[in-house]
This record gives structure tokens, C-alpha cells and sequence, in this order.
């Protein structure tokens, strides 16, 4: 689970958000709850004191060792689990029960009685508390008795006890929909993004006429998607731009340069000339050569990119192109003494552009033999399967060191920039493999091992043979 995603941290906040609200009103209830059921019982304690204190202000009519009878025949403190004490105001104690039946609490831990009226709430040693009330029985407007009543608070705090258990259970219970719940929504709420992240991985420099998928929800996603899908026409118009632009300045270089090049060709061959204006003439015919080389290759990838591959487009297969393409080459080969094996199975059908396609062939031996050293071997295989046709040069070279391996397919990109300048290379022949392969809806990669070697593989849509497609025409 990645916990910086968007919907990990909605749903933990959402969480803590709903815990703590659930946390804060179940103690609002416990502790309003507690403080409702002590208020009461102490009124209760209260109203009860000042029941027996009338009972015995009329004591000078009651002698005052009836007082215990009539308080058991009456309010029977130890059976309902009471206590009740009756004192003068000078502390002398003439009445106290005595334990209740119950046992909920010991009356011999109990404080001596006060000196005023109240209602107090008393821990004994035992740790039970206590909730009592004392109220003045007076006559003539003396105060003759104070009279206690108190009760355990043990049974309501039974009761608050199983408020708060139901309490945590419900906490759990309401997380556990909170997140389960909050997940849900999260994810159904954050489903477009993930849409949003799929069509826009899916938009290249190469396909950018591709738009992101606009669901009409009249929401924010839509909003953005709209905005991203005006951004990538933005782009795509600035790339057109440039293809256009490479594609025009090649071409109107390539006529100069073979005028140049016919130029110095005819200079080159004149006989007047002595040796070092020879020698000049020759090097500025071989860097014309190159940049010829360069411009070409640029005005190729500047076609393919501003789609012109199309034209020519045929049925072959791939495996007989290789294959006779690797002949070819053998020379080049042999002169470095490399040996060449083509493990090509006919059947590699392929839909495209046949010159095209023998260029990437051409453009990876090429390479193949340029940075292999001498006795070397170079593989070369084509093979159909799973819908694909696949072709793989590798050779046990020089091999590509990692840092540089996701860049050889870039324009101009050189990893030994001398050395390939020394071997004639100026960086555009994978940028044209690739721009070829992607003309073909395919691919091209690499890995290789410094040292070790390189392994190019290229991947092409396998086509349906001749005979099939005449079939189908049929
Ligand atoms: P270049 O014209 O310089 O060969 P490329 O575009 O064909 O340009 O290749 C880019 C760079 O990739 C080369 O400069 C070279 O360093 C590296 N490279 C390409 N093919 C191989 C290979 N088979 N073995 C080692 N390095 C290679």
C-alpha cells in the first residue's frame, strides 16, 4: 500500500476525522451522563434527608431512643442499602445505620457527620464512593439535628462501565465503516485520476494527436482534462512545428550540399593541383560527406516523424530482408575479421516500408561491427511469435555503460563522442531506428554489459502473410 497516495491519506484522515468526533461525543455522553446520574441522586439523597429531618424535629414529641425504630420501620436503610445518620450539632451521633445487606459500602469508613447542610461526595479507604446529603432539622428556629442519607454510587457506575464498553465497541465498529467506507468512496471518487494517469502515460512526443478521455461529470476532473487535453494540442502544434521546420531545412540543405560535394569531387580530380591543396580539398570533401551523411539522416527522421512512411508501405518478410542484408555486410565484417551468424526463420511477415526496414537492419550491423574489436562475433536473429516479429542484433563489444543506455536513442547522441566521430557515426543512426520502428507501431531497446557486449532487439506487428491477405480480400 503506498501511503502517500491521495486515497491512502483522504481515507486516514477521513478515519481520524470521523474517531475523533465518535471519541469526543462519546465522552460528552459519559461524563454529562455521569455528572446527570450523580446530580440526581444526590436530590434524591437530598429530598430524603430533608424527610427524616421532619421526622425528627417533632422529636420532642418522640422520645429519643424510638428514633431508631421509627427510621427502620420507615425508610429500613440496611434493605434498601442506605445510610442514614442522625447527629447533634455538637458531633454526638445518636443515630447511624448499620451495614447495608448488600455490603456496598462499610458506614464505619465513613467521615464524622458536618457541621452544615449539603449534599458531598466521599471516597472511602475501601475505594467505593459515596454520595451523600445532610440537611438541618431544626424547631424554634434552632438547629437541633443534622441528618445524613447517603447510597453507593457502585450501581451507576456499573451501568456508566457498560455505557462506556458499548462505547468502545461502537468506536470500532463506526472505524471500521469509516475506513471500509471512506475507501470505497475514495476510490470511486478518485477513479477518473486514475484514467487521467492511464491515457495521459499513454501520450508520447510521437502520438500526440492522441487526446485524454473527457467523461462530461461537470466536475473538477473534467475541467482538468480538458485543460490537459488543450495543453498536449498546444504541444502538439509546437512539435509539428519543429518537425516541419527540420523536415524543410533538410531538405533545402541537401541540393547546396551536392552541389558542394559535385564541387569538390571535379576539384579534387584536377591535375594542376599540388599535393597539400589536394590533401586540403580532400579533407573538406570528406567533412562535406559527413554533413551530407548528417543531413540525410536528418531529412529521414524529419519524414518519418511528419508521417510520410506510409507511402510505400508492403507485405515482406523480414527474416529474407536480414538475411540478405547481413550478406551484404559481410565484408565490412570480415575486414575486422568478426564473424556474423544469421539465425533468421523465414515467415517474419511484416507490414511496411521494405527500404525502411533494411535501414534498421543496416543501422544496427553497422554499429554491431563498429564497436566490436577484432575476431568478435555478431548474432543476428528474426523470429515470429505471440503476434510479433522480432529481430535481435547483439554482438560481445564494447557493450554501453548503464548511465548511458537510455540515451542512445537520442538525436546526436554519442557515448564516446571522438570515437564514433573517429568510426564516421554522428548519433542519428538509432534515433533513425527508432523513428523507423515507431513509423511500424513497434519498438526498438537495448541492455548491454560494458565490457560484455550490446543486444539491440526490435519489434514489429507480425502481419498476415500474402496468401492470407489476398484471402481476406477475396
Ligand atoms: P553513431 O552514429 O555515433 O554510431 P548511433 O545513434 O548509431 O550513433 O549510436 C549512438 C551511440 O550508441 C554510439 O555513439 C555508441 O556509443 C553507442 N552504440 C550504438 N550501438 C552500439 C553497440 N552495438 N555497441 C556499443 N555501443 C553502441
Amino acid at each position: 500500500m503506498n501511503v502517500h497516495s491521495l486515497r491512502f491519506r483522504l481515507v486516514l484522515w477521513y478515519a481520524l476525522w470521523l474517531g475523533g468526533i465518535f471519541v469526543t461525543a462519546g465522552a460528552l455522553i459519559y461524563f454529562g451522563l455521569r455528572h446527570y446520574l450523580e446530580h440526581n441522586l444526590g436530590s434524591a439523597q437530598m429530598q430524603r434527608a430533608q424527610r427524616i429531618a421532619t421526622l425528627v424535629s417533632r422529636m420532642n414529641l418522640i422520645p429519643e431512643k424510638n428514633l431508631a425504630e421509627e427510621i427502620t420501620t420507615r425508610f429500613a436503610p440496611e434493605a434498601s442499602s442506605r445510610f442514614i445518620r442522625v447527629s447533634r450539632p455538637d458531633g454526638v451521633v445518636i443515630y447511624e445505620s448499620s451495614a447495608p445487606l448488600d455490603q456496598s459500602f462499610n458506614p464505619a469508613q465513613i467521615s464524622p457527620p458536618p457541621r452544615q447542610p449539603g449534599t458531598r461526595k466521599e471516597t472511602l479507604t475501601d475505594g467505593g464512593e459515596l454520595l451523600l446529603a445532610t440537611a438541618a432539622a431544626s424547631s424554634n428556629g434552632a438547629v437541633r439535628f443534622f441528618v445524613e442519607t447517603g447510597e453507593s454510587l457502585a450501581p451507576a457506575l456499573v451501568e456508566l462501565r457498560r455505557l462506556l464498553v458499548l462505547l468502545a465497541v461502537g468506536f470500532v465498529a463506526v472505524a471500521g465503516m469509516a475506513l471500509g467506507g471512506g475507501f470505497l468512496l475514495v476510490r470511486r471518487a478518485l477513479r477518473p485520476v486514475e484514467e487521467i494517469t492511464r491515457s495521459a502515460e499513454r501520450i508520447t512526443s510521437r502520438n500526440l494527436s492522441e487526446r485524454l478521455v473527457v467523461t462530461p461529470t461537470g466536475d473538477e476532473f473534467e475541467h482538468l482534462s480538458q485543460a490537459l487535453n488543450r495543453m498536449i494540442a498546444r504541444l502538439d502544434e509546437a512539435f509539428q512545428y519543429n518537425r516541419l521546420f527540420l523536415a524543410d531545412v533538410s531538405h533545402e540543405l541537401r541540393t547546396p550540399l551536392t552541389v558542394v560535394r559535385g564541387e569538390l569531387e571535379n576539384l579534387v580530380q584536377e591535375e594542376c593541383l599540388n599535393s597539400d591543396l589536394h590533401e586540403r580539398i580532400g579533407s573538406t570533401l570528406e567533412e562535406a560527406e559527413r554533413l551530407a551523411r548528417i543531413v540525410e539522416g536528418l531529412f529521414a527522421i524529419a519524414r518519418l516523424d511528419v508521417g510520410e512512411a506510409q507511402v510505400e508501405w508492403k507485405v515482406f518478410d523480414l527474416a529474407q530482408l536480414a538475411a540478405s542484408t547481413s550478406d551484404q555486410m559481410l565484408l565490412l565484417a570480415d575486414d575486422k575479421h568478426i564473424r556474423v551468424t544469421c539465425i533468421a526463420a523465414r515467415g517474419a511477415w511484416v507490414e511496411g516500408d521494405r527500404a525502411r526496414l533494411k535501414q534498421v537492419v543496416v543501422n544496427l550491423l553497422d554499429n554491431a561491427i563498429k564497436y566490436t574489436m577484432e575476431n568478435g562475433t555478431i548474432g543476428l536473429t528474426v523470429a515470429a511469435h505471440d503476434g510479433k516479429t522480432v529481430l535481435e542484433v547483439s554482438d560481445n563489444g564494447i557493450g554501453i555503460p548503464a548511465e548511458a543506455l537510455p540515451h542512445v536513442f537520442e538525436r546526436f547522441y554519442r557515448v564516446d563522442k571522438a570515437r564514433s566521430r573517429e568510426l564516421g557515426g554522428a548519433g542519428l543512426g538509432l534515433s533513425i531506428v527508432q523513428s523507423i520502428c515507431a513509423a511500424h507501431h513497434g519498438h526498438v531497446e537495448v541492455s548491454s554489459t560494458p565490457g560484455q557486449g550490446s543486444r539491440f532487439r526490435v519489434e514489429l506487428p507480425l502481419a498476415s502473410t500474402p496468401t492470407e491477405q489476398a484471402g481476406q480480400k477475396s
